[in-house]
């Protein structure tokens, strides 16, 4: 079965509520006529609300950055999954930022994924090793145990799951993996997957790259037969740049 690709645009800690909103009103416009692709973005949590308004009634998806999965309660500054159940449509779990900079654990990945689940939103797992994990020869090792982790307890995967593939030393760097470092790492994760359910489910799971994807290098990365869509961060910050990642991903297929 054919999958569908998924592009997302991870605006990370970036731009102010004005040029937010300016970026979700030009990308209403230049992403209209795009099909056979899914589209999303997340911007920093506080114009969710502003993303979810004028992005209302498009076929542009929204997505949070981070959860936490308590419900409610004690928890400050942190936003739960139940709040966001509804709101949003997509979140992004386990970003190495999230990983390396806030020291976010592979125990705590599998319990927010377990509650992005439950609530039925789509999660983006993303995983990925660094330079010196891949240089050491560790990277299907790492991968292996971020993802056998963030699945622990987890019997089945929705259709179309998505994961993301992030090379640390690709992201904001402008050093993109190049497009076969990037299939064959996204195939060792198909057939870990296949390993960990069936091979249905991996044949049904979606995965991204992400790692200085940008208009230059989608069409040569889209192009690979594991790789379904980008998780975008610096160039999806201009309207521009992101139509055409979106242009070149709705091309492939
Ligand atoms: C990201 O933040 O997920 C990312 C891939 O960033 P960039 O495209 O800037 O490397």
């Amino acid at each position: 079965m054919a999958r569908t690709p998924i592009v997302a645009g991870n605006w990370k800690m970036n731009l102010g509520r004005t040029p937010a909103r300016e970026l979700l009103t030009a990308l209403k416009g230049s992403l209209a006529g795009i099909e056979g692709v899914d589209m999303a973005v997340c911007p920093p949590a506080p114009w969710i609300g502003d993303a979810a308004d004028i992005l209302a009634g498009t076929k542009i998806g929204v997505g949070v950055q981070n959860v936490y999965w308590e419900a409610q309660g004690a928890f400050t500054g942190e936003q739960s999954a139940a709040q966001l159940a509804g709101v949003v449509d997509y979140v992004i779990i386990g970003h190495s930022e999230r990983r390396h900079v806030f020291g976010e654990t592979d125990e705590a990945t599998n319990k927010k994924l377990k509650v992005v689940l439950e609530l039925g939103m789509q999660p983006m797992l993303a995983v990925g090793e660094l330079r010196e994990e891949r240089e050491g020869g560790r990277t299907n090792d790492v991968l292996r145990r971020q993802l056998l982790a963030a699945f622990d307890d987890i019997s089945s995967l929705p259709e179309g799951f998505i994961v993301a593939y992030e090379p640390v030393w690709a992201i904001g760097t402008g050093l993109t993996a190049t497009p076969e470092i990037a299939q064959m790492t996204c195939a060792d994760i198909r057939a870990i997957v296949a390993e960990r359910y069936d091979e249905d489910t991996a044949a049904n799971c979606r995965i991204q790259y992400g790692g200085s994807a940008n208009a230059e290098n989608a069409a040569s990365l889209m192009g690979q037969p594991d790789i379904d869509g980008l998780l975008v961060g610096g160039a999806a910050l201009q309207a521009e740049s992101f139509t055409k990642i979106c242009q070149a991903a709705a091309a492939t297929r």
